[in-house]
């Protein structure tokens, strides 16, 4: 998909500041932060959404782990973190390609 924004960011056409990858997904901060940390996780390959990824479950566990281990390494593991997939137009998803959004570092509040 050269059309899609976050597979150029995958393949190195675009620049991102990348702090985790797996085999088979990669970690980079999002360009408009929401939180302190703000991180985007995304699968290597194509999914336009998270139900989309659903069908790969090894692929989404691998994915929710990277968000994980990323949210350890910027030492969110003991206050918490939000992991949070916008599926469609009400949620405001803007970028077709899956992505899980990683945030914390300050008290985020209730959704609902
Ligand atoms: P969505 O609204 O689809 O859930 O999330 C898309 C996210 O991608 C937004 O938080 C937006 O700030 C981020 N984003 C958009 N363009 C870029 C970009 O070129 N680089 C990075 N790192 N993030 C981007
Ligand atoms: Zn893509």
């Amino acid at each position: 998909m050269s059309d899609c924004l976050f597979c150029r960011i995958v393949a190195g056409e675009i620049p991102a500041t990348v702090v985790r990858e797996s085999e088979h997904t990669l970690a980079f901060r999002d360009i408009a932060p929401q939180a302190p940390t703000h991180v985007l996780v995304v699968p290597k390959d194509h999914y336009p959404d998270v139900a989309a990824l659903a069908e790969q479950p090894a692929l989404l566990a691998e994915l929710a782990r990277e968000a994980h281990a990323v949210a350890v390494a910027e030492g969110l593991a003991e206050g918490g973190y939000r992991l949070v997939f916008n599926t469609g137009a009400d949620a405001g998803q803007t970028v077709l390609h899956a992505h899980g959004h990683l945030l914390g570092g300050r008290e985020l509040g209730h959704l609902a």
